[in-house]
């Protein structure tokens, strides 16, 4: 059976090591200790619920190519995530969901953001930006895995219930929505913020809407884009400390190489993809980079970080099968050198980059 080891392996009770990770199949059998190991960290594999596009690979496009778009995910130690489908059309959301290839175990199913959008639409069209269609809402399919909606749309909370009641995560964001908006849609069981501080308002000490409300509901996990252009060092370490395990970091990444997210034409400018007025349009981060940003730019510790690209994230959207290193677990791992550098990544047991 083949074992991998490392000196420091992180385990939902924190670091050991040395120490050494049995697999069998697909399958993590033991963490064993171990006399020695290279300086190495083995960490779970890589979650992320927010990618629109990889490099020059567009998710909402007919002719994405998912082995390749699998491929640039292991490269940086993602092994699960979510293809995220940004406000178009109705109908062309609906052929863009039904695209996406969920039996592929590295997809955990789609993450629809938008049209349901608020205040703060960001990139989103806004002429394509719509109140909330209960009925289309119904009527996705199963492979719908999470739902960003605005709180301050008429009918947030039923479209919230209904959604959470069919297994649906549904995270809050692009939005000015005040505070008792958002509380009323995290107590119809909303459970995430799509990526704190960013397509929000800034937090005010006499309205925090929803920045505050992420920051203080310990029944929402924040989104963060770690890319150090999205979001200041100090803001990140704020979040981290308000926040402890409840933080998802996402790269939020686009195909900026083929410069564009569905038909919404980005350019790369001052490190990030952008419209052409300069308004941020995704990222091009990896989640690797995410980690090593927060933990050398925000002083944030490398356990916390790991568990915020990986235990946190899978944790949200229900997939108890992964997500942590464990006996019983789904054997996807990653493994980083001493500079945070992906060394190796196994999605199921299987050696993938
Ligand atoms: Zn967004």
């Amino acid at each position: 059976m083949p074992r991998i080891a490392a000196a420091r392996v992180l385990t939902p009770d924190g670091f050991v090591g040395p120490a050494e990770v049995v697999v069998d199949g697909d399958l993590i059998v033991s963490v064993d200790p171990c006399a020695r190991a290279d300086d190495v960290v083995l960490a779970p594999g890589f979650v992320d619920l927010q990618v629109n596009g990889v490099d020059d690979q567009d998710c909402a496009a007919p002719d994405a190519n998912w082995e390749r778009l699998d491929a640039l995910q292991h490269a940086t130690g993602v092994t699960t995530w979510c293809p995220t489908l940004v406000t178009a059309p109705l109908e062309d959301m609906r052929a863009r969901i039904e695209r996406v290839p969920t039996e592929r175990a590295t997809i955990a199913g789609v993450h629809l953001e938008g049209p349901f959008l608020g205040g703060r639409p960001g990139a989103h069209p806004r002429d394509l930006l719509r109140p909330i269609d209960l009925e289309w809402l119904r009527a996705l399919p199963p492979t719908v895995r999470l739902v960003t909606l605005a709180p301050e749309l008429d009918g947030a909370a039923a479209a919230t219930a209904e959604l959470v009641s069919r297994g649906i995560t549904v995270s809050l964001g692009h939005s000015a929505a005040d505070l008792a908006a958002v509380a009323a849609c995290v107590d119809a069981g909303a459970r995430m913020v799509t990526h704190l501080f960013n397509g929000m308002p800034g937090l005010h000490h006499r309205e925090p809407g929803i920045v505050g409300a992420a920051l203080t509901d310990d029944r929402l996990v924040a989104g963060l884009i770690a890319d150090l252009v999205h979001v200041h060092p100090t803001a990140l370490a704020l979040a981290f400390r308000a926040k402890p395990g409840r933080i998802a970091l996402v790269t939020d990444a686009v195909a900026w190489r083929a410069m564009r997210i569905g038909r919404i034409e980005v350019e790369h400018r001052d490190g990030a993809p952008r419209l052409p007025d300069g308004t941020l349009a995704g990222s091009s981060l990896t989640m690797d980079a995410a980690v090593r940003n927060v933990v050398e730019q925000a002083g944030v510790a490398l356990a916390d970080a790991l568990t915020a690209a990986s235990t946190t994230p899978a944790t949200l959207i229900g997939l108890g099968d992964r997500g942590r290193i464990e006996p019983g677990a789904r054997a996807d791992l990653v493994l980083l050198d001493a500079g945070l550098r992906v060394r190796a990544t196994w999605s199921g047991g299987r050696e993938v980059a």
